[in-house]
């Protein structure tokens, strides 16, 4: 006697969706293009933007991704760290120069009274 059983396999698929608009998202490289390095979320192409700290210049080939809501808030964040940046270099400017003057001091001492 042969009976035949119609057998359904449950099959469990991982989906990764938008955290912002539901839409699925496909792993593309690596995990930091869909999921945002800051808070985690997942996020499809319309939500998600070039993560580049202000003073990082050696991007290029790689990128980070962080969601769009991350991204304005931490605008007023990135123009602080701007001007910090911008004031680091003035002050490092004015201690070199500085520096240099001392240096230029010290040889023009040793000049007049032959000392170690
Ligand atoms: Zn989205
Ligand atoms: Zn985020």
């Amino acid at each position: 006697m042969i009976k035949k059983e119609t057998k359904t396999e449950e099959i469990v698929e991982t989906k990764y969706l938008c955290d912002f608009c539901g839409v699925e998202v496909r792993q593309t490289y690596t995990f930091c293009d869909v999921r945002c390095c800051i808070c985690g979320r997942d996020m499809c192409p319309k939500h998600r933007v070039d993560y580049r700290e202000p003073g990082d210049y050696n991007g290029g080939d790689y990128t980070t991704m962080i969601c769009t809501e991350c991204n304005k808030t931490s605008e007023p964040y990135f123009e602080k760290l701007k001007i910090l940046l911008l004031n680091y270099e003035e002050e490092e400017e004015e201690i070199l120069q500085e520096m240099k003057n001392v240096c230029m001091e010290n040889v023009k001492n040793k000049g007049d009274n032959n000392e170690f």
